[in-house]
């Protein structure tokens, strides 16, 4: 029987390290891990996502026994909810069109499910779901009061025009409205969802319900937007390496800097990283990797990705002294090229397992000392185990990009009180929060014998927050 009344402040009912508690942990990890493949076919980002964190929970487990014997991790890796549907949209030629809908409500133990939205060919099911278990823990480092839960669709918006953009929003909007709410589950943008996207399915929103409230994030400055949601990933992400280059007495300032992605998240690290004075000195898009060595032309980049919505090439009519490096340019290398570009510190800023093990030992051959993630698991298993085996300054996603979640929330908090604070106060808060959180993964860290490692203390402090309040609140 399980004592749901555990004062799990006070748990420190420290396993002893015997050979049998250990070979039941062992187990007990393997277990759970060999089950979700049974029980989730096919979803190989999400066993990554979940590995991690169960790899890193061992030593918590070991000291809080009593984790295990509420069944957190069984409980925690199973998402309360999910909703899959479809989508049907007219195209500009009047002819049908299906995608498939999906929306994950992981974890509401800290509060309503709150994520974002993801629309690009390659989502699945497990996509989702990895992008939602990661959500749970990034949201309870922020220290407010956020479930996770993520959504999207296989929608590719590359060559749609903005009329079909919008038809397709409204008919996600149709479908999903009936499960979101300022206090139930409140979605934002993420891949191929920005504030177009979101006036959309605002917009339909509004339309059905009638009802002019708090449903989404990242919303418009004139209809509930908060100042600052556009930048606050991409800013967080630079003020989490000033925070891990402190802890070294080091500086951002003068720092040479590689950036991948050149959308939301990439574009805002680039300007943060301007006005710190550092010099980001690449970008990437799908179609390559773009190479400025007097430092990336932000007007330009901007004018090309959120005016003109073209490729990164365009960049070389204006600079022509920058290159463009596609896959062609870097025939049958392992790797990406934008790693492989000498310089002080990284910020992947595109996607999931973007940064493989040649990568991050070609950073490291370069003398890069710090990593960033702007993008959700943008490194690999091996990729991270080369950085934590360097002790160089790592900043796993779900830590270093949590500043766009957490202005997120300050978002839903402008929208409860019908107020708009100016862009100091919401900057203000958030490099609170981004110093915050580095000094959470650091201190978890550190109580665990493995200072330098703040992806175990992200998955520790994150998990610990979200699985205390699940055995206040029962069994549920
Ligand atoms: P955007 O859609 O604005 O930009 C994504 C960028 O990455 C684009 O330049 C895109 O290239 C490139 N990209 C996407 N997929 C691939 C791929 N498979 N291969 C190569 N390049 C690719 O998305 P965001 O900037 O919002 O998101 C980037 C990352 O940050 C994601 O991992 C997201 O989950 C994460 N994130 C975003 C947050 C936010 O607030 N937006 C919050 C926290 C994390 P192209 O233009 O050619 O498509």
């Amino acid at each position: 029987m399980v004592d749901n009344n555990t004062d799990h402040n006070n748990a420190d009912h420290n396993t002893p390290d015997t050979p049998d508690n250990h070979r039941h942990l062992e187990t007990y990890v393997h277990d759970t891990l060999t089950s979700l493949k049974h029980s989730s076919p096919a979803q190989t980002e999400f066993y990554q996502a979940a590995e991690e964190v169960l790899e890193c929970l061992r030593p918590l487990f070991k000291r809080c026994p009593h984790y295990l014997e509420h069944n957190i991790i069984e409980r925690i890796v199973e998402p309360e909810r999910q909703i899959m549907f479809r989508i049907c949209w007219a195209d500009d030629n009047g002819k049908a069109q299906v995608n498939k809908g999906y929306r994950v409500q992981f974890n509401s133990a800290l509060g309503p499910y709150k994520g974002g939205l993801r629309f690009h060919p390659s989502v699945t099911s497990g996509t989702i779901k990895f992008l939602g278990f990661e959500q749970i823990f990034k949201n309870a480092l922020t220290g407010l009061p956020l479930g996770g839960g993520k959504g999207g669709s296989n929608f590719d918006p590359k060559g749609k025009s903005d009329a079909e953009i919008m038809r397709f929003c409204q008919a996600y909007m149709t479908e999903l409205y009936r499960h979101i709410g300022p206090t139930q589950d409140v979605p934002a943008g993420d891949i191929g969802v920005g504030a177009r996207e979101v006036g959309y399915l605002y917009g339909q929103y509004k339309r059905i319900t009638g009802r002019y409230e708090g449903i989404l994030t990242g919303k418009g400055l004139e209809w509930g937007g908060s100042i600052g949601r556009k930048e606050a990933t991409g800013y967080g992400a630079v003020y989490f390496a000033q925070n891990m280059l402190k802890a070294r007495r080091e500086t951002i300032e003068g720092k040479t800097c590689l950036v991948s992605g050149a959308g939301n998240v990439a574009i805002y690290t680039i300007e943060k990283l301007l006005e710190l004075g550092a010099k980001p000195i690449t970008c990437s898009d799908s179609g390559g990797t773009l190479h400025d060595p007097e430092g990336i032309d932000l007007a330009l980049l901007k004018d090309i990705k959120e005016v003109k919505r073209t490729s990164l090439e365009d960049y070389l009519t204006a600079r022509p002294d920058a290159r463009y490096i596609t896959a062609a340019d870097y025939p049958g290398e392992e790797g990406h090229a934008v790693w492989h570009i000498k310089a002080d510190i990284a910020f992947p800023c595109a996607t999931q397992n973007e940064l493989t093990a040649v990568d991050a030992e070609a950073l490291l051959k370069n003398g890069v000392d710090c990593v960033s993630e702007g993008a959700n698991m943008p490194s690999t298993a091996d990729a991270i185990n080369r950085f934590l085996d360097a002790g160089i300054a790592y900043g796993p996603g779900k830590a270093a990009n949590a500043g766009g979640v957490a202005t997120s929330q300050l978002e839903m908090a402008q929208n409860n009180s019908m107020e708009q604070w100016p862009l100091e106060k919401v900057d203000d808060k958030l490099k609170a929060i981004m110093a915050d959180i580095h000094e959470q993964c650091a201190e978890t860290a550190a109580e665990f014998d493995e200072p330098t490692n703040l992806v175990l203390g992200a998955n520790i402090a994150g998990f610990r927050r979200v699985a205390d309040a699940m055995i206040d609140h029962g069994i549920v």
